[in-house]
């Protein structure tokens, strides 16, 4: 390297260009071999860096999503759930649900694909350029205990719970809440009413929901009264997709319909 580039470099950084140092040579080298005016090259440079910083910022933002496994929509056989309409995710999936702060409620049955729709429609909301927090229930309320007892819940509030563009809650019903824990998610709920978007998803039809909230039946209609008011519900049924290979390897009988 000589002493040019070094002090090119060395002003990059300082600009916080991090890219530019390492891009500009070849960036360099092309436009002279283009002949290309001055302001092109210059136009291209920032371009580059540009982009490479979008890239980056996503790929942090996937990372602190906390995102399960990555899956698309793309990979989502729409043929295998009943209760899945290909137009419906499509639509939901161009993200106007965010901007007018509605849910998205996912219900059904153990690998009927609720979490990778889940997350594949937080993909679509990072690649957006929007922040996205991925968290399962059972998680979420030890956190929110964690932060009631150490006299953070303020904090956990204002950064955790409505920091993101989207909030999405798996596997809401899996297992049962203590009372404190049912307030505190009621609390959740109630916080991002019509101010931002979740997704949950629960093995548990509605009217069951009450059963994971500490049986407290005036609580939990008070969340979904606020949950479902502006909410998008997709109601999936069928068997498990994780046994479907199974059952053709002829490991798994199919169930015998009454
Ligand atoms: P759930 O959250 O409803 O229990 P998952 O979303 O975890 O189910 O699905 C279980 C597995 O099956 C995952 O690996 C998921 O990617 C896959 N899967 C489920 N449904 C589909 C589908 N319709 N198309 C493609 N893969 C699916
Ligand atoms: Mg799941």
């Amino acid at each position: 390297m000589n002493l040019q580039q070094e002090r090119i470099g060395h002003l990059c950084r300082q600009l916080k260009l991090e890219s530019m140092a390492t891009l500009y040579p070849a960036v360099a080298q092309d436009a002279a071999r283009d002949a290309l005016p001055y302001s092109d090259f210059l136009e291209r440079l920032l371009e580059r860096e540009t982009r490479l910083r979008q890239e980056r910022t996503r790929e942090v933002m996937l990372r602190m999503a906390g995102f399960p496994a990555i899956k698309t929509l793309e990979e989502f056989d729409f043929g295998f759930a009943c209760g899945v309409q290909k137009s419906q995710i499509q639509e939901l999936a161009g993200l106007a649900f965010l901007e007018r702060a509605e849910n998205i409620v996912l219900i059904g049955p153990s690998g009927i694909g609720k979490t990778h729709l889940a997350t594949a429609m937080g993909i679509r909301t990072t690649q957006a350029g929007l922040k996205v927090k991925f968290i399962s229930a059972a998680d979420l309320m030890l956190q929110l205990g964690a932060a009631q007892r150490q006299g953070r819940l303020k904090e956990y509030f204002n950064r955790t719970v409505m920091g993101p563009s989207l909030l999405i809650v798996d596997e809401i019903g899996y297992l049962p809440f203590g009372r404190e824990e049912a307030n505190l998610f009621f609390q959740v709920v109630a916080k991002r009413y019509e101010k931002g978007s979740m997704i949950l998803s629960s093995n548990l039809p509605f009217g069951q929901w009450a059963t994971t909230f500490a049986d407290d039946a005036t609580l939990t209609a008070a969340m979904l009264d606020r949950l479902l008011h502006h909410a998008h519900i997709v109601s999936m049924s069928g068997e498990s997709y994780r046994l479907k290979d199974k059952r053709k390897a002829g490991a798994v009988k199919k169930p015998t319909t009454p």
